[in-house]
């Protein structure tokens, strides 16, 4: 049984979904599963589809290129590199994209595969990452129309990740008018009105959703259960390492003090000889300010690149050498253990 180990329970995961997605349909919203967060394993993407999403979404093509034997369409949610447009047509159904040399390069490649590629033209809405400016959205309409092999499927925004700015009755209102505009303008219909990502469900759950957001892209709600309703699972992930070494030791360094291995000044408070237990994972597999102990007596000392340091003086258990230590997880230190190729991924069924 190798360790450091991540696992997801894939049975918990598939419920997630399926209860995310019985309410986004009673408000008439479609939802895509976003892979990113794991690393598109494909095993946890395939609970996805098990759980109802009608799509699955994820910002990297490498990400994609795993799910091809999933028979539901992939998005790309980054804006595609000119680089990379061949592996855009040939691993995903639809791109969101706010270029029009980038647009024409996909046409261009898609017609010469014969294939039609769809786009989602991503609108600024304030968090200014990614996106067209509101003003200039029709004039980027009328030149898509006449762009071959390039379908136009709808309009979508993204808020919350960069400038940190909350989806709201307003900003929404705004994407649900220019879509409006749109169609009386060019004559070209909206079908897609992409309102965003988990960020966005509370909205969904006042019941305050503009009725014409019909699309949503969901990660973090199925991962780590943010914002989602009763009876969501918020342990779908978990990490488990091994204790290597178990002694009693002063709390504080002997000896002249300088930098750490990561060039900070290590700080200690004195609290006499503590028992402490060492484990095989450090900084470089996982964010140690991100992981939680499912034993609470464990108190985090610290980490190097590869040792875990815990105080088990206050443990009810006794641990030993080769026990293994469970910890919880957010999306920061799931994202950082699925990269991490030290660490080795695992699915459960209950
Ligand atoms: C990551 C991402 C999402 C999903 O975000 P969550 O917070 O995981 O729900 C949606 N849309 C875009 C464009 C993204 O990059």
């Amino acid at each position: 049984m190798p360790y450091p180990r991540i696992t997801a329970d894939l049975d918990k995961m598939v419920e997630n979904v399926a209860l995310v997605k019985e309410k986004c349909a009673a408000y008439g919203i479609d939802i895509i599963g976003v892979t990113k967060g794991f690393c598109a394993h494909p095993d946890v993407a395939s609970a996805y589809v098990k759980g109802g999403v009608s799509g699955l979404g994820d910002s990297r093509i490498d990400n994609l290129k795993k799910l091809q034997h999933l028979n539901v369409p992939k998005y790309l949610l980054r804006i595609p590199m000119l680089s990379e447009v061949e592996s855009v047509i040939e691993h995903a159904h639809i791109s969101f994209n706010s270029e029009l040399v980038t647009i024409k390069a996909l046409g261009k490649e898609a017609l010469r595969r014969g294939k039609i590629h769809r786009i989602i033209l991503m609108v600024e809405l304030g968090d200014i990452r990614e996106g067209v400016l509101e003003q200039d959205v029709t004039e980027y309409i009328q030149e898509i129309k006449g762009i071959e092999g390039i379908e136009f499927s709808g309009i979508g925004a993204n808020l919350s990740c960069f400038g940190g700015v909350i989806p709201d009755e307003h900003n929404m209102s705004r994407l649900v008018d220019l879509a409006d505009r749109i169609e009386k303008e060019t004559g070209v219909m909206v079908g897609i009105v992409s309102g965003g990502s988990t960020s966005s469900i509370p909205l969904v759950s006042r019941g305050k959703m503009p009725k014409k957001i019909n699309h949503l892209r969901l990660g973090e709600i199925f991962i780590i259960g943010t914002y989602g309703p009763t009876g969501i699972h918020t342990d779908v992930f978990k990490m488990e390492a091994e204790i290597i070494e178990i002694k009693s030791k002063p709390s504080v360094p002997t000896g002249e003090t300088g930098l750490d291995a990561f060039l900070r000044k290590p700080v200690f408070e004195d609290k006499g000889i503590r028992k402490r237990a060492l484990l095989a994972i450090g900084r470089q597999d996982v964010d140690i300010e991100h992981i939680k102990p499912s034993d609470q007596e464990i108190e985090i000392i610290g980490a190097s690149s590869d040792h875990l340091i815990l105080d088990i003086d206050s443990c009810a258990r006794e641990y030993r050498v080769g026990d293994i230590v469970e910890f919880g997880l957010n999306y920061v230190s799931i994202l950082r253990l699925m990269t991490s190729e030290y660490v080795h991924k695992f699915t459960v069924t209950t």
